[in-house]
């Protein structure tokens, strides 16, 4: 698919602050939804939300169709903006899924595009000065982000197709079109593929 991958030499190791799961939503697939579902066994609605499209400067992920607009399918926050799956150790905020979170979570403070199939990482600008990792550790190795972006483009891939299929079904008036029969949707289409 991608004939390998570019990076900075850049140090880092992160120190779990977590201020990055603070800093932003979390827009996630039905691939982290039913991995985080099966792994957890709990219901899919006590740890994501939907968030108005009409919000954003727009996403490069899927518009799903419920009651009264598009929305994005994102992890719940906590009121103090940490995320439903961030906990206190200390002063430290860890990730209680640090093994199964989202595909989007594991490139901070990286970001990537491809160019002619080759993907190009590159540390984000708005994390310089923000995020204390950066300058520590041993030099970044960028196998797993690799990963995540060959992992994260099927993932969209078929998402994209799911949310089509849903969008079809509310156009047509053929299903109540809330939160939970959406997920009901996800996890009935999904459930035995992941
Ligand atoms: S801001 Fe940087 S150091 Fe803090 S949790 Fe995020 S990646 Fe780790
Ligand atoms: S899933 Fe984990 S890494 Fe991702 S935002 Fe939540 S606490 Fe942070």
């Amino acid at each position: 698919m991608y004939r390998g991958y570019i990076a900075p030499k850049i140090y880092f190791k992160c120190t779990l602050c977590g201020e990055c799961c603070k800093r932003y939503w979390i827009p996630i697939t039905h691939v982290d939804l039913l991995r985080i579902y099966k792994k957890l066994n709990i219901d899919p609605l006590s740890f994501i939300t939907f968030f108005r499209k009409d919000l954003t400067t727009g996403w490069d992920y899927p518009e799903i169709l419920l009651e009264d607009g598009e929305y994005y399918m994102i992890l719940s926050k906590r009121p103090d903006g940490s995320c439903i799956f961030n906990r206190y150790v200390g002063d430290r905020l860890i990730c209680k899924i640090h093994e199964i979170k989202p595909l989007v979570c594991r490139f901070y403070p990286f970001i990537y595009w491809i160019d002619d199939d080759i993907v190009k990482f590159e540390v984000l600008d708005k994390a310089v000065g923000f995020c204390p990792g950066l300058g520590q550790g041993p030099p970044h190795d960028f196998e797993v982000e690799y990963r995540a972006v060959i992992e994260i483009r099927k993932a969209k891939e078929e998402y994209r197709r799911l949310v089509e299929r849903w969008n079809k079904l509310v156009e047509r008036g053929v299903v109540d079109p809330s939160p939970e029969r959406f997920i009901r949707f996800l996890l009935n289409a999904c459930l035995d593929e992941v």
